[in-house]
C-alpha cells in the first residue's frame, strides 16, 4: 500500500503524513514514512541542488529532470523495496508535486512531465493521494523555515500550483482525498484515517 500526501507550501503535508504513519503503526502495520525531494543519499545531494536553483540559474527542464532523478532513486531504493517487504509507504510529496510545480507552476507541458515521471517511477502510482488544499498566502504565512523554500516565487506561481493540484485531483477522483487544510488538524487526521482504512488489506 502506497499513500502520498500532496499540496502547496504550508499545507500541513509533513504533519498529516506523520500523524497517518503513527496511527498506522499503532494499528500494527509496518510503515515506511518518507519524503521528496531528498529521501536517499543521492536524493539529499539533488535536494541541495534543487533548493539552490536561484543561485545557479537552474533551467526549468533541468529542474524537472533532477526532481525526476530524485524520484527514480526514491522509488528504486526506498518505496519499492518497502512495498515488497509488505510495508505501508507514506510519502510527503510524489509525482503530483512535479506535475503541479514543474508542469503547472513553471508552465512546462504537463504531459511531458508526466511521461518523464512515468519512466522514472516505472509507472508506480499511489493507492491513495491525500491533497491538502490551502490558499497560497495562508500556506506561505504558516512556514517557519523559509530558508528551505521557494518563497521568492510570485503569488501567481503558487496560484498555478494550487490550481494544478486541484485539476489533477478532479481528473481522477477515486484516487484522491481532497481536504481543506485550514480545518483543525485533528479533524483532518480523522478523515484521512477513515479513508486509509478503506484501502488497507485485512
Ligand atoms: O516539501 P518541501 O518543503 O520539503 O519542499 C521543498 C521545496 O521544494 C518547496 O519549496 C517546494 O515548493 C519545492 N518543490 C518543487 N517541486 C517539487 C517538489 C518540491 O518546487 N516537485
Ligand atoms: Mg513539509
Amino acid at each position: 500500500v502506497f499513500i502520498a500526501f500532496e499540496g502547496g507550501e504550508g499545507a500541513g503535508k509533513t504533519t498529516q503524513a506523520r500523524l497517518a504513519a503513527i496511527w498506522l503503526r499503532d494499528h500494527g502495520y509496518d510503515v515506511v514514512a518518507t519524503q521528496e525531494p531528498g529521501a536517499t543519499k543521492i536524493g539529499m545531494r539533488l535536494r541541495a541542488m534543487l533548493l539552490d536553483r536561484e543561485t545557479t540559474g537552474l533551467s526549468s527542464r533541468a529542474e524537472s529532470l533532477l526532481y525526476a532523478a530524485d524520484r527514480a532513486d526514491h522509488v528504486a531504493n526506498v518505496i519499492r523495496p518497502a512495498m515488497e517487504r509488505g510495508s505501508i509507504v507514506v510519502s510527503d510529496r510524489y509525482v503530483d508535486s512535479s506535475l503541479a510545480y514543474q508542469g503547472y507552476g513553471r508552465e512546462q507541458p504537463v504531459e511531458d512531465i508526466a511521461r518523464v515521471n512515468d519512466w522514472a517511477t516505472g509507472g508506480l502510482i499511489p493507492d491513495l493521494t491525500v491533497l491538502l488544499e490551502v490558499p497560497p498566502r495562508t500556506g506561505l504565512g504558516r512556514l517557519s523555515a523559509p530558508a528551505d523554500r521557494i518563497e521568492s516565487e510570485p503569488d501567481e506561481f503558487h496560484e498555478r500550483v494550487r490550481a494544478g493540484f486541484h485539476a489533477l485531483a478532479e481528473a481522477e477522483p477515486e484516487r484522491y482525498l481532497v481536504l481543506d487544510a485550514s480545518r483543525p488538524q485533528g479533524e483532518l487526521s480523522r478523515e484521512i484515517q477513515y479513508r486509509i482504512r478503506e484501502i488497507l488489506p485485512d
